[in-house]
């Protein structure tokens, strides 16, 4: 009798029905145990790279690590489901340094420990070795307003150019569910036509030098932070000094009360992105190769090489559009190697890469 009172006091979880319930899983607000938990956070993740058919058996993987939540939860799954359902991947970790004191060295420090608790190599890219220049030095020169555009024009080729060096033939990134849906709503609100149209692909970049994979396309923020947690993984937590917490995070915030609203918006946010038609009038930039570099680039000069322009002849505004004070020869340079669009800047706020 006291027994059937004490099991009627204690949540039963909702799978399993004879563990306690232990949380209330934000996708799907049931109240579940620990071990179901885990269960289905990594069978969800599995089957998303089972149906997309994300890897091939014998693939070299580079797993893009900040140190943060979302990339060493990626690692720590993605070695677990390398070994239990025999992928086949060999998997190595590569990092990005900007060059940002009291923020990616302190991060770098959680990789190097990720590289040895989950047995992975580590590959370190830096933009002084890549481009002359850390943040810290770009951030003296330009001040806060445009720092973000140089930091993610040379994020994504820093990453590519570290993926060649491993010799890798993917790399997946720990973008979740929640920065998918963000960047659905950022574009719809930019007018950003071609980037809306790519930003829900799971996988990206297949006609550039290194296609870029998404595993954590449908999994919750708030899951991988309990995940995190709960398996007391080693990660970084502190935002960037030089983040500008601006429009991203307006639509961050908006997102956020979706969420509490009703848990679903975040994936049918996605959906909606996913079934978006473009119009076969809408010009679609042609790929190329920068005339300077060599990386694929749409334009004589990749975005890389144009802002790098600007930095190293002391006019920094160059290759974000303002012309303003440059002789005829620069403006005539600038409007070839870019067109006439301006760059527009994509902060990463607290997301990883
Ligand atoms: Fe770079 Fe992100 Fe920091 Fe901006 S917020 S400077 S993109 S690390």
């Amino acid at each position: 009798m006291e027994g059937n009172h004490e099991k009627a006091r204690v949540r039963l979880c909702y799978l399993c029905n004879q563990r306690r319930a232990a949380l209330k899983r934000p996708k799907t607000l049931e109240q579940i145990c620990r071990e179901c938990f885990y269960e289905v956070f990594e069978e969800e993740i599995h089957q998303v790279i089972v149906k997309n058919q994300l890897f091939k058996p014998g693939e070299r993987i580079a797993i893009g690590a900040s140190g943060g939540k979302d990339s060493t939860v990626l690692a720590y799954v993605l070695s677990e489901l390398n070994r239990r359902h025999n992928y086949g991947l060999d998997l190595f970790l590569l990092s990005v340094d900007e060059g940002i004191t009291g923020y990616r060295d302190d991060s770098l420090e959680t990789v190097k420990r990720n590289e040895l608790q989950y047995g992975l190599p580590l590959k370190i890219v830096s933009y002084k070795d890549l481009y002359g220049w850390t943040m810290d030095e770009i951030v003296k020169t330009i001040g806060l307003k445009n720092n973000c555009t140089f930091c993610g024009v040379f994020r994504r080729q820093a990453l590519d150019r570290g993926a060649a060096l491993l010799k890798v033939d993917k790399l997946v990134t720990g973008h979740n569910a929640d920065d998918i849906a963000e960047t659905v709503l950022l574009n719809i609100l930019r007018g950003d036509i071609a980037r809306l149209s790519r930003c829900t692909s799971i996988t990206t970049g297949e006609d550039g030098p290194i296609p870029r994979c998404k595993p954590f396309k449908y999994t919750y923020e708030k899951e991988i932070v309990m995940y995190a947690y709960f398996k007391r993984l080693d990660y970084f937590s502190t935002e960037c000094i030089y983040s500008p917490n601006a429009y991203r995070g307006f639509a961050r915030e908006f997102i956020k009360d979706l969420e509490r609203m009703r848990p679903r918006a975040i994936l049918d946010i996605i959906k909606s992105g996913e079934d978006f038609r473009i119009s076969t009038s809408t010009k679609m930039p042609e790929q190329g190769i920068c005339e300077r570099c060599g990386y694929i680039s749409s334009q004589k000069w990749c975005k890389a090489c144009v802002l790098l322009e600007g930095l190293n002849k002391g006019l920094p505004k160059l290759g974000i559009g303002r012309s303003r004070g440059l002789d005829n020869n620069h403006r005539k340079d600038v409007k070839q190697s870019n067109g006439t669009k301006n760059i527009e800047g994509k902060q990463c706020g607290s997301l990883d890469f």
